[in-house]
């Protein structure tokens, strides 16, 4: 079996120097992310507060920690010290309190607006047409330590490539828009997170440049 640093060595010689990887270790233990971080891998990606304190708490300071599943507000404060970028902001109320809390820590934080694209009904995540009036509207402005970096999606989850690549469009297509709408003057608004272990070379084609990758990496989670 492959160890988590070959495979990564070996994705990345797929992926264009400019996409960024973050590797999805939650469920995963401590020991399998020492094994990447051996073979050069700095940035992972959590899902779950609690896990990633622990994991955060042994591991060594210089791991980017992204977290990349929904996140509660009242478990920001938990993550606010040392989080690099949180994926899927999906509300007002949540970027809020994210601003909050890094206020609070003295730190500007990183974050990504959540769309929904996918046929599921129970992701998370703002419509393109939510996205785009959110953005207008200029509310989150007035948050000064928040940053908002690009946006992340979820494909469908289907073996339909057809609807993942109609997915990935469109997320591509809204993030045009909001770039040239509203941060065309700013550079920080650069990131599009979309691709995980089995479409990330269908979202490739779509301009990503931040796949979220994990039991690739790492094999089946067992939850
Ligand atoms: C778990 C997860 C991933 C990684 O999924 P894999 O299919 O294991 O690569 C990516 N993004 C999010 C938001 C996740 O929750």
């Amino acid at each position: 079996m492959k160890s988590p640093r070959e495979i990564i060595s070996e994705i990345r010689q797929t992926l264009p120097p400019d996409v960024r990887l973050v590797a999805v270790s939650k469920f995963h233990p401590a020991s399998m992310i020492e094994d990447a971080y051996a073979g050069g891998q700095r940035v992972f990606g959590e899902n779950h507060v609690q896990e990633l304190r622990q994991k955060y708490e042994v591991l060594p300071q210089d791991i980017e920690w992204h977290f990349i599943g929904h996140l509660q507000t009242n478990k920001v404060k938990y993550i606010a010290p040392y989080v690099q970028l949180i994926h899927a902001v999906d509300s007002h109320k949540l970027l809020t309190e994210i601003n909050r809390q890094a206020q609070r820590n003295n730190r500007v934080i990183d974050c990504l607006l959540e769309l929904h694209v996918a046929q599921e009904e129970t992701k998370f995540g703002f419509s393109p047409d939510e996205m785009y009036d959110y953005v207008r509207q200029a509310e989150w402005r007035q948050l000064q330590n928040v940053r908002i970096c690009g946006i992340m999606c979820m494909a469908s989850n289907t073996d339909d490539e057809a609807r993942i690549a109609r997915d990935f469009q469109q997320a591509q297509q809204l993030f045009d828009r909001l770039k040239q709408d509203f941060f065309a003057t700013e550079e920080s608004f650069s990131i599009r997170s979309w691709g995980m272990s089995d479409d990330y070379p269908i979202a490739l084609r779509y301009g990503s440049n931040m796949v979220r990758i994990g039991s690739k990496i790492f094999g089946p989670r067992v939850y």
